[in-house]
């Protein structure tokens, strides 16, 4: 019999793409709309700072206060990433330039948005080369850095650091968009969305009804996709990929640990599923009861829940 076997999904909630949306250059105004317009639909995004903007706004620019950003990120979901210090061309500076742009812009973000880990870069101009890629490494697990195209949802090591991007421009049809999601859900692939401004306000904006109609397409096929974080998505994946299952099957129950050697950082739940020999099962996790999901595929049933590697303890019974 195979009652026990466990498997971890490669997207949570085994969906079948990733869809990540994130904001460069530290765009206030834009954040507002796109933050309001994405909440509303149950999404949620990244918004790339340059510290250096932020630092030198007077509050009615384009690039907003250190207050008015952390107000806008406590009261969404979105999360922040390394969009540098100055906004320069990384592949163009001396290795100290590089410690200041890449990691004490890290450093700062850290301290002024309490709680954010800050594990993902965003270079500015998408410009990067092996020196760069090594420095952003030190911190970050994660670069949006390639070029015009998809991602796998297992990239490996030399692509995370090279991650690719779908840019949306001023003349980005809500059409076209919508076929990067249909190809993403085909092909189970991971989409990071490259936005910057909207109506007329940042670089490449787009109109607010494209925002809104392919925000609508996106919130229309939730079934199918995962709306992650950069962040999310990168702890996600990386935790999938380093993450192994200790299985023990008894005669009325499985207990299931999972192990890995990531940095204490990565503490996202994964989606895992177990086949079951029937509905009538009970889960706790470190001996208190988990919610948990039953379905049936061909003639297998299968238990499926969430788990927090090195920290939960599951036991299915039944
Ligand atoms: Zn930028």
């Amino acid at each position: 019999m195979e009652i026990g076997n466990t498997f971890i999904c490669s997207i949570k909630d085994d969906k079948k793409a990733i869809i990540t949306f994130t904001f460069d250059d530290a765009l206030y105004k834009p954040a507002i709309f796109f933050s309001s317009e994405l909440s509303k639909r149950g999404l949620k995004g990244t918004f790339a700072i340059t510290t250096n903007f932020v630092r030198d706004s007077n509050g009615n620019d384009v690039n907003g206060t250190w207050e008015q950003w952390i107000n806008l990120i406590n009261a969404s979901k979105f999360d922040v990433a390394n969009h540098s210090k100055s906004h320069l061309d990384l592949t163009k500076l001396t290795p100290e330039e590089l410690e200041e742009e890449i990691n004490h812009a890290r450093k700062i973000l850290i301290s002024k948005f309490k709680g954010q880990k800050v594990l993902c870069m965003v270079n500015p101009f998408n410009a990067t080369n092996d020196v760069v890629d090594k420095k952003i490494s030190e911190f970050h697990y994660a670069a949006r850095n390639g070029i015009e195209g998809y991602n796998s949802i297992s990239p490996p090591d030399k692509e995370w650091l090279r991650l690719n991007y779908k840019g949306i421009y001023h003349d980005t049809s809500a059409t076209e968009m919508k076929k990067w999601i249909d190809e993403s859900i085909k092909n189970n692939l991971w989409l990071i969305e490259m936005i910057h401004g909207v109506n007329g306000i940042g670089w490449e904006a787009a109109p607010d009804n494209v925002f809104r109609d392919h925000f609508d397409y996106v919130s229309s096929k939730k079934e199918e996709i995962w709306n992650a974080t950069f962040e999310e998505a990168t702890m996600y994946i990386r935790e999938v990929q380093s993450t192994s299952i200790n299985l023990k099957i008894e005669d009325r129950k499985v207990n299931v640990k999972l192990k890995n050697n990531l940095q204490p950082y990565f503490d996202y739940p994964l989606t895992l599923k177990t086949i079951v020999p029937n509905e009538d099962i009970k889960l706790t996790s470190n001996g208190r009861y988990i919610p948990f999901n039953i379905k049936r595929e061909e003639n297998r049933i299968f238990v499926y829940y969430e788990a927090i590697p090195k920290r939960d303890d599951i036991s299915i019974l039944f």
